[in-house]
């Protein structure tokens, strides 16, 4: 299978890759075109709450309600093709499409592995930018994993989509998108094992979510909200990974968002973690494991720590029983995730042993931890990534 075309192997989450594996960049004009210019995208409706569509609709010169209608065919029957709404006047149709239901991602590529039950696809956005989003169907659910920004200006090392930069925040509605596509593969019944919906959507795609806060948690409005509002996917359902940006998750608690919370650990102490996480200089572990603690007790939900067991870096027998210390009696479940190795680094994933030793420490101590096993490793290292963020998370 040609695997390493989709991203930059290994190195999850969802490498800013251009299908020639290289970094995303302003793709090469096509002749007799004008080259795409970078910036935000288009508005759409998945960016506005349903008064605001209304009012869109109204400047355009139609009835308020045809927003609603627009919204049923996005949100309940999946589609943006005019073409299909036959209970809008057919002069309408098209102007209403275009200025509120414009294609913001165009599939570049999309692969399947694990008999079809993992979807990779990398998407184009209007200005030539790259993300990309994974469908995982398990027996009992459908996750989603998508991006929240094209790259990630976190620049954690072991990380291949910190490593490219940010190149910019993606909209709502981009976000959206990857789930109501996702959703249409489906509803479609384009995924073996027959139609259906999706329980499940997880941040952790390219992008730290919380720096493009505004925009995710109107994201999360649309993917909660019923039809015509939104998708009508519980907020249980719903989890944002953040490296642990302490004003934005308190943000969260106190505006009720009501989602799941991952925190992405990755070391006990704050000299490994400075170094592997480098936002860790501004907020330290104590302060984000406070803010956790703080919106678990909120929302009632146990926060999830991601912790990614680099060799012979952060999966010391004494980490992790700094870890236990740490998290012990608090409203964690621990995540261990083997790291994905980003070319050209010299870190890798733990030794299997380690690993189960660090796991039982945690196990003795009380904690909840669980080691994912990765789906989709044949289509690469980043799919396998994402799929493993996935599975705890039910
Ligand atoms: N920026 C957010 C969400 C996207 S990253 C965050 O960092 O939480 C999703 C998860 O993948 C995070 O837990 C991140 O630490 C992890 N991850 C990133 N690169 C990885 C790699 N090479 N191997 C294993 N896990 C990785
Ligand atoms: Fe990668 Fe770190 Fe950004 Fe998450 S926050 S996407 S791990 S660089």
């Amino acid at each position: 299978m040609p695997t390493a075309a989709l991203s930059v192997p290994g190195g999850g989450p969802p490498s800013p890759a251009s299908p020639a594996g290289e970094p995303a960049r302003q793709p090469a004009p096509v002749r007799g075109q004008p080259a795409p210019v970078r910036g935000q995208p288009p508005r759409h409706l998945a960016d506005l709450d349903p008064a605001e569509r209304r009012a869109a609709a109204e400047e355009l010169g139609q009835h308020g309600f045809r927003a609603d209608q627009l919204s049923r065919h996005y949100f309940g029957r999946l589609t943006d093709d005019p073409a299909a709404m036959t209970d809008l006047p057919a002069g309408a149709r098209a102007e209403l499409a275009a200025a509120l239901l414009p294609r913001l991602l165009t599939a570049e590529r999309e692969l399947a592995c694990d008999q079809g039950m993992t979807r990779k696809t990398l998407w184009r956005a209007a200005d030539g930018a790259y993300v990309e989003s994974v469908l995982m169907r398990y027996p009992d659910r459908v996750t989603m994993c998508v991006s929240s920004q094209a790259g990630c200006g976190m620049g954690c090392p072991f990380c291949a989509t910190g490593q490219a930069g940010l190149t910019r925040n993606l909209s709502a509605a981009e976000i959206v998108a990857q789930v109501v596509a996702g959703a249409r593969a489906l509803a479609g019944g384009a995924v073996p094992g027959g139609p259906g919906r999706i329980s499940n959507v997880v941040f952790m795609g390219m992008g730290e979510p919380l720096a493009n806060y505004s925009r995710v948690v109107a994201a999360v409005r649309r993917l909660a909200d019923p039809v015509p509002g939104g998708l009508g996917i519980s907020r249980r359902g719903i989890t944002v990974s953040t490296v642990g940006l302490v004003p934005a998750i308190e943000r969260l608690a106190s505006e009720g968002a009501s989602v799941r919370l991952a925190v992405s650990l990755h070391a006990p102490d704050d000299e490994l973690r400075d170094e592997l996480v480098p936002v860790n200089r501004r907020w330290k572990v104590a302060e984000v494991l406070a803010a956790a603690w703080a919106y678990a007790g909120l929302t009632g939900r146990r926060v999830s720590i991601e912790y990614a067991l680099i060799r012979d870096i952060n999966d010391q027998a004494w980490r992790a029983d700094a870890l236990a210390a740490l998290l012990a009696g608090q409203p964690a479940h621990v995540n261990l995730i083997p790291l994905n190795p980003t070319p050209g680094s010299r870190w890798t994933a733990s030794r299997p042993r380690d690993m189960r030793e660090f796991e039982a420490r945690l196990a003795v101590r009380g904690i909840p931890v669980s080691v994912r096993d990765t789906r989709g490793t044949q289509i690469d290292g980043a799919c396998g990534q994402l799929a493993a963020s996935g599975r705890a998370h039910g």
